[in-house]
């Protein structure tokens, strides 16, 4: 059987388990769960975690080498970037639609008196910006802080490139460190079946599904919002940009969204998500490992358009109406709160608390989604993760039509 048929079904026993049990013997999922479902997932997720910091070190590395000189660097960077914060604008507005259209605020009561939600204090998101350079690169390496090692990563590829020969050993170092890693990815991966099995059956079984059944109609508000996000906007950039099937594309890419899904995290998944990005659909790893990092960091279409949905909600549960230069600054806010959001579980809901103090909502109303947030998490880091594999690749097929086109003259380098 094909590794993906694997993971789904994985993901589809996890979650009927961790329904039966919920619903029809709660005391078994109990004894279960600690012993059985919690174990599995967590053996997986660190697993994977384990990569995160190599992988991005040395592929990002190996990237800003590879590509050799700075401008194109700039280029892709350009490109990448752009790509990033017009995708997160289009979710949003997708979310914020379809909210105004379902109005799920308004279908049943919610009891405002009791919802409470203590926000943690967020970085403010120039923090983050001003810190990308690491004073301490062991501290960024040790802190796992993304942006930080992306950064330290691309002035060691510059220096490698710059320096050439006299570097090589450090240069062939790092290949094999690579070569190392993606082994270990491939042989972790045997485990995400039943990895996603465990995680899915515990976030499933301890939800009640009372709590689902009463915040249905957001909770499909912000799947649909997810669901016409990924079909069309990256379904048809993928068409017409890269211009490749987007069918082929979702195919291949499934395996990384299942697993995605299951634990909830963009930065756990990277290194699955770079492997199936570069083996299925064929994206250079100079590309993969320079565009895929960066967005597990900076680029969260799906906790963006939970964002939207959630604002909107609770400005109707409340009945609050928002004006358009209010949501006008929804939009700004969750751009900003997507590029501030780590890719780990649940990060995105406390960076809702600086989109409704924004338009000065009540923090508490996250106290009404709260108990479902764990299931949407899983939905929107499958798209979280979709959006960079479909930025790869449409960065690497423009830049192959545009290596092809100096070859044919018809462009200057
Ligand atoms: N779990 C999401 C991710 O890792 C972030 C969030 O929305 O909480 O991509």
């Amino acid at each position: 059987m094909k590794l993906t048929t694997k993971i789904i079904l994985g993901l589809i026993a996890g979650a009927v388990v961790g329904i039966i049990l919920n619903v029809a013997a709660p005391s078994v999922f109990n004894i279960l769960d600690p012993y059985l479902f919690k174990p599995l997932g967590k053996i997986f997720l660190n697993l994977i975690s384990m990569l995160v910091v190599p992988i991005v070190l040395f592929s990002i590395i190996l990237g800003t080498a590879g590509l050799g000189d700075p401008k194109k660097l700039g280029r892709i960077g350009l490109k990448t970037i752009s790509y990033f914060l017009i995708t997160t604008c289009i979710a949003i507005i997708i979310g914020i639609g379809l909210a105004y259209i379902i109005k799920p605020g308004l279908a049943g009561h919610f009891d405002t008196a009791s919802a409470s939600f203590s926000a943690e204090k967020a970085p403010p998101v120039s923090d983050t910006l001003l810190n990308i350079i690491p004073k301490n690169p062991f501290g960024a390496l040790n802190e796992g802080n993304m942006l930080q090692i992306i950064a330290l990563a691309i002035f060691i590829g510059l220096a490698l490139t710059a320096l050439g020969e006299k570097t090589k050993g450090i240069y062939n170092l790092v290949e094999q460190g690579n070569e190392i890693m993606m082994y270990l990815v491939t042989l972790v991966m045997k485990f995400a079946p039943y990895g996603t099995f465990g995680l899915i059956a515990s976030a499933i079984g301890s939800q009640g599904w009372n709590a689902i059944k009463a915040m249905g109609i957001y909770m499909i508000v912000v799947v649909l919002a997810l669901i016409v996000h990924g079909v069309v906007t990256y379904g048809s950039a993928v068409a017409l940009l890269a211009r490749k099937n987007p069918l082929s594309f979702f195919k291949g890419f499934s395996p990384a969204m299942g697993v995605a899904f299951s634990t909830s995290s963009s930065n756990a998944t990277l290194p699955i998500s770079m492997e199936t990005a570069q083996k299925n659909l064929k994206v250079p790893e100079t590309i993969s490992s320079f565009v895929q990092p960066l967005g597990a960091t900076i680029n969260m279409d799906g906790t963006a358009i939970m964002q939207g949905v959630a604002t909107v909600f609770i400005a109707q549960v409340y009945h609050v109406d928002l004006s358009i230069g209010e949501l006008a600054t929804v939009v700004l806010t969750a751009v900003l709160a997507s590029i501030g959001t780590a890719g780990v579980p649940g990060v995105g809901l406390i960076l809702l608390a600086m989109v409704l103090s924004s338009v000065n909502l009540p923090v508490a109303g996250i106290g009404l989604i709260l108990g479902i947030d764990r299931i949407l998490d899983m939905a929107r880091t499958a798209v979280n993760i979709t959006g960079d594999a479909s930025c790869a690749m449409i960065v690497a097929e423009t830049e192959k039509r545009r290596t092809v086109k100096i070859q044919r003259g018809e462009k200057s380098a």
